[in-house]
C-alpha cells in the first residue's frame, strides 16, 4: 500500500531521471515521478495522482537548484509538448542523453564494458527542424496555430518556435492571419468538421526552397489564389504550395491526395553531396544537420574499400545507401513502404549512383529469403523504427556473419535488447556514438560499430 496521499506536500531529492526527462525520487521508498526537476536537486512536490507502484508529483518549488538547471528559452516550454529539457543548459541535455545510452546498454543489454563516446552535439541547437506542422483550430473567437500541449490536444498559439526555422513561423503567422480575416472554417477533431487541419512547412536547408502544405477537409479553401499570392509575396523563396486532401476522422495529418496550387509538387535539397527531391508526402530527416553528421558516422563504422556488398535495412528513401555506394561495390536497400523505395530509386538516378538496388518488403522476409538464396553481405546497417529489430532480422544476421554491423537506433531501449541479441551471437561491440539529432527533446539518436568475433582480425 502506498503511504502516499494525494494533495500531500513533500520535499525530495531527486535522484534519477527518466527516458522522457522527468525527475525522479522517493518517499520512504515509493517512488515519484515530477516534470522539471533535474537529477541532483531537492524540490518540493505536491502529489497529484497515486497509483499502486509509483506517484506523480508536481513541481512547487526547487529548493537545492542544479548547477545545470537554466531559464527555458521559449515562453511556451512549460505548456507546450514539444520540448522536455529547455529547463537544463544544453551541455547537460547532453550528458543526460550520453548517460541514457549508457544506462540502457549495461541494464537491458548487459553489456558492461562498452565505450560510450560523448554525444555529439551540434554548435547552434536552434532553429534546426525543417519540417513544421502545426495544428489549426477555433477557439471562441480566436484561430490558433501552434503546437499540442503536453498530453493533450488544446492548440497552443506560439507566437515563434526556437527550434523551427523562421521561415515556419512566418508561413505560420500569415496562414492564421487570412484564415481569421476570411472567415474561413478551420477543422473540428471532435465533430470531424470545418476545413483548415493542419499548416506544414518544409524548408531546404541548402537549397533554400520552401513548401507550404495546407492540410484540408475539402479540395479547396476560399480565396486560396489571393493567399498563395500573400506567401510567395512575403516569402520569395516558396516554391510549391500544395492543398493536402484529408477528409477522414484520424489523427494521422496527411491524406493520399496533393493539389498543387503554386509552383512545383516537390522541392529539392541536399544531404551532403547528395540531392533528394521532396514531396509533401516523403520521409525526410527534419535535422539535417546532424542527419549529416549521424551518416558520415555510419559510413566511417562500415569501413567500406570498395569491394564489399552492403545491406541497408530500414532504408527510407535510401539517404544511408546513398552514401555508402560510393565507397561499396553493391548496395542492397530494403523497406517496407512501397512510395519510400520508388523515391529511393529516384534519389539514387538523380544522384547516378548505379551500384544501389532497392527491395520492397518487411526486413525479416525479406533478409532471410535472400540469405537462403545464397546473398551474403559483408556489412549490413540497420536503422529501424522505434522498436527495434524483428528477431528474424536479427537471427540471419547471427547465421550470416558480416564483418560488420552499423546499427543506427532511435530508440536505446530497443537497441540495448538488439545489441545483447547480437553478443550472445558472436558480435562484439567496439563503440557506440549518440548524436543529439533533437536538440532540447528526450530524443537521442545512436549508431553503434559491432564486429563478428570470428573475423575480429579483419574488422
Ligand atoms: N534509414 C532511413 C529511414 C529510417 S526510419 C533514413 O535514415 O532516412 C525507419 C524506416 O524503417 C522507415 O522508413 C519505415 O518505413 C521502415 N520500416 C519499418 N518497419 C519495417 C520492416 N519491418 N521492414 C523494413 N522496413 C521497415
Amino acid at each position: 500500500m502506498a503511504l502516499v496521499k494525494k494533495n500531500e506536500v513533500h520535499t525530495i531529492d531527486i535522484t534519477g531521471m527518466t527516458h522522457e526527462g522527468q525527475g525522479v525520487g522517493r518517499i520512504d521508498n515509493f517512488t515519484v515521478f515530477v516534470d522539471g526537476p533535474i537529477e541532483g536537486e531537492k524540490v518540493e512536490i505536491k502529489i497529484i495522482k497515486v497509483n499502486k507502484s509509483y506517484a506523480v508529483g508536481k513541481l512547487l518549488k526547487v529548493l537545492e537548484p542544479s548547477g545545470d538547471r537554466t531559464e527555458p528559452f521559449c515562453p511556451s516550454y512549460k505548456r507546450c509538448g514539444g520540448c522536455s529539457l529547455q529547463h537544463m543548459n544544453y551541455e547537460a541535455g547532453l550528458k543526460f542523453k550520453t548517460n541514457l545510452v549508457r544506462e540502457n546498454i549495461r541494464r537491458i543489454g548487459g553489456l558492461e564494458d562498452v565505450v560510450v563516446h560523448d554525444a555529439i552535439g551540434m554548435e547552434q541547437p536552434l532553429n534546426y527542424r525543417n519540417k513544421a506542422q502545426y495544428p489549426v483550430g477555433r477557439y471562441k473567437d480566436e484561430v490558433r496555430a501552434g503546437f499540442y500541449a503536453k498530453k493533450s490536444h488544446e492548440i497552443i498559439d506560439c507566437l515563434t518556435c526556437g527550434i523551427q526555422n523562421s521561415v515556419s513561423d512566418r508561413v505560420r503567422a500569415i496562414v492564421r492571419e487570412f484564415i481569421m480575416e476570411n472567415g474561413v472554417t478551420t477543422y473540428d477533431e471532435i465533430k470531424g468538421e470545418g476545413l483548415v487541419r493542419h499548416i506544414m512547412t518544409r524548408v531546404g536547408f541548402k537549397s533554400g526552397e520552401v513548401m507550404v502544405v495546407l492540410v484540408i477537409n475539402g479540395r479547396s479553401i476560399p480565396g486560396q489564389e489571393k493567399l498563395a499570392d500573400k506567401l510567395v509575396g512575403d516569402i520569395p523563396q516558396i516554391k510549391s504550395i500544395v492543398l493536402n486532401v484529408n477528409r477522414k476522422k484520424t489523427n494521422v495529418i496527411l491524406g493520399d491526395e496533393n493539389i498543387v496550387v503554386y509552383g512545383r509538387d516537390t522541392i529539392t535539397d541536399y544531404i551532403g553531396e547528395f540531392k533528394f527531391n521532396i514531396s509533401p508526402l516523403s520521409f525526410f530527416q527534419v535535422n539535417p544537420i546532424q542527419t549529416e553528421v549521424l551518416y558520415r558516422k555510419a559510413l566511417e563504422y562500415a569501413q567500406l574499400t570498395g569491394e564489399e556488398t552492403v545491406f541497408d535495412l530500414y532504408c527510407g528513401i535510401g539517404t544511408i545507401s546513398l552514401f555508402l555506394s560510393k565507397k561499396a561495390k553493391m548496395v542492397y536497400g530494403v523497406e517496407v513502404v512501397e512510395a519510400a523505395v520508388n523515391d529511393a530509386k529516384e534519389n539514387a538516378r538523380v544522384n547516378g549512383v548505379e551500384n544501389a538496388e532497392f527491395i520492397v518488403g518487411e526486413a525479416e522476409e525479406v533478409i532471410p529469403q535472400m540469405y537462403s538464396r545464397g546473398v551474403r553481405a559483408d556489412v549490413v546497417v540497420v536503422d529501424p523504427p522505434r522498436k527495434g529489430c524483428d528477431e528474424a532480422v536479427l537471427k540471419t544476421l547471427v547465421d550470416m556473419e558480416p564483418r560488420r554491423i552499423v546499427y543506427v537506433s532511435c530508440n536505446p531501449a530497443t537497441l540495448a535488447r538488439d545489441l545483447k541479441y547480437l553478443a550472445e551471437g558472436g558480435f562484439e561491440v567496439r563503440e557506440v556514438q549518440p548524436v543529439d539529432m533533437f536538440p532540447w527533446t528526450a530524443h537521442v539518436e545512436t549508431v553503434v560499430l559491432m564486429c563478428a568475433s570470428s573475423k575480429a582480425g579483419k574488422c
